[in-house]
């Protein structure tokens, strides 16, 4: 099988290949993208010798082209966001893992989609901006989407039926998305005022980028994923339930009509819905050890506090309104999240800025990507311009 893997120098780009390194003979890697960091990507193409490796600037693409010339790889360096694209759709291409972190991500990972391939989605926010083009698009080009997201991994693991993903048609009452809570599930709210980035990120079961890691925190990570199992699924929201599962064993859970719950459990290494979507339908080694229950112990379950955690009421609210709601939550999320790494904003200035946000730009429908991205633009300006105003009062 050939890839491309955008995003090959984050965390599941690492971890996708980790897995395809163990397959030598299975897998063939055929275009790499790292946005900025040249030396990891230039590591990553001595590893693999990728047709085509694809960076953010042409500068970057100078210095990537020199170390790999200097490793006597033939490898074409390309950059920029056209070049994201073009990787995505390349004839000879039979599948796309999309693990670009954020907005970037969702024009290749639709022309992915576009082009017919297996994508193996991990770019949750494409799906959140753009849900109801890029399924219709999917479909359209018979597309197979394989989510590696854990929880929608876990989800198409527990459908026993075959990946048009219509909850309707298969017998389900509700999805049972699961959620650790991240480091703050029982921080006092007082201490919550005063979190640093530092102690966002450090979370207690997952190792990933610094954007999710702020997103579980807050729990807008779950939040996205309602709305990414909305669409995957075809389930509408008031059969989308989070569960507090602090010990991110199991996955998540479909519950059927006649009261069979079926889970999807293992350990938190998102090398097994690498593996599950690389291989699927047949299953490989992915490296993750066999789940050991008797260390596991206890499996404890708990309702998600939405004081606590208002991002995850704001993405119920964004999935319920329709149209670009869901695009103005993805943009000011991201915005406000690079703020507060940033120290530009406390850790409660995130759901502030967001419902704000939300506020202000006017609703519209999203019938193509123009429309998507629009969205994505008016939201970015909006939160930008709050966060503005927010400072100027502070100085
Ligand atoms: P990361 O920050 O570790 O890596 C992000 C990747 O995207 C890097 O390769 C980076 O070079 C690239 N990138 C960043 N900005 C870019 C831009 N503007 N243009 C092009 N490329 C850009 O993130 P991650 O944790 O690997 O997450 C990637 C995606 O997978 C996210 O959408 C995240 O929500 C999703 N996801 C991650 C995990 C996880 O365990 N890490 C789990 C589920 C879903
Ligand atoms: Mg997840």
């Amino acid at each position: 099988m050939k890839l491309t893997i955008l995003g090959a120098t984050g965390s599941i780009g690492v971890s996708t290949l980790d897995v395809v390194a163990r397959h030598p003979d299975r897998f063939e890697v055929v275009a790499l993208s790292g946005h900025r960091q040249v030396e990891l990507l230039a590591e990553q193409c001595r590893q693999v010798r990728p047709v085509y490796a694809v960076v953010g600037s042409a500068a970057d693409a100078q210095r990537l082209a020199l170390l790999l010339r200097d490793a006597g790889l033939r490898t074409e360096v390309l950059h920029g966001a056209d070049a994201l694209v073009q990787v995505a759709a390349l004839p000879e291409v039979d599948a796309v893992m999309a693990a670009i972190v954020g907005a970037a991500g969702l024009p290749p990972t639709l022309a992915a989609a576009r082009a017919g391939k297996r994508v193996l989605l991990a770019n949750k926010e494409a799906l959140v901006m753009a849900g109801a083009v890029f399924m219709a698009e999917a479909r359209r080009a018979g597309a197979t989407l394989l989510p590696i997201d854990s929880e929608h991994n876990a989800i198409f693991q527990s459908m026993p039926y075959d990946y048009a993903g219509d909850m309707a048609r298969g017998g389900v009452r509700r999805i049972l998305l699961t959620a650790s809570g991240g480091p703050f599930r029982t921080t006092p709210l007082d201490v919550l005022t005063t979190v640093t980035p530092e102690q966002a990120v450090a979370h207690p079961n997952w190792v990933m980028g610094r954007k999710i890691s702020v997103d579980s925190a807050t729990m807008m990570n779950k939040g996205l994923e309602v709305i990414e199992a909305h669409w995957l699924f075809n389930a509408p929201a008031d059969r989308i339930e989070v569960v507090i599962h602090p010990q991110s064993v199991i996955h998540s859970l479909v519950d059927y009509e006649d009261g069979s719950v079926l889970a999807q459990l293992g350990n938190p290494d998102m090398r097994t819905p690498i593996a599950h979507a690389l291989a699927w339908p047949e299953r490989i080694d992915s490296g993750v050890a066999p789940l050991d229950l008797f260390a596991v112990g206890q499996l404890n379950f708990e309702r998600p506090d939405l004081a606590r955690f208002p991002c995850l009421d704001l993405a119920y609210r964004a999935l319920r309104a329709e149209g670009n709601a869901a695009a103005v939550l993805n943009a000011a999320n991201e915005v406000a999240v690079e703020a507060f790494l940033d120290r530009r904003l406390p850790f409660l200035g995130i759901a502030e800025l967001i419902a704000a946000t939300l506020d202000v730009v006017p609703q519209a429908a999203v019938p193509d990507l123009d429309a998507v991205l629009e969205a994505d633009r008016q939201a970015r300006a909006a939160a930008l311009k709050i966060l503005a105003r927010q400072a100027a009062k502070r100085a």
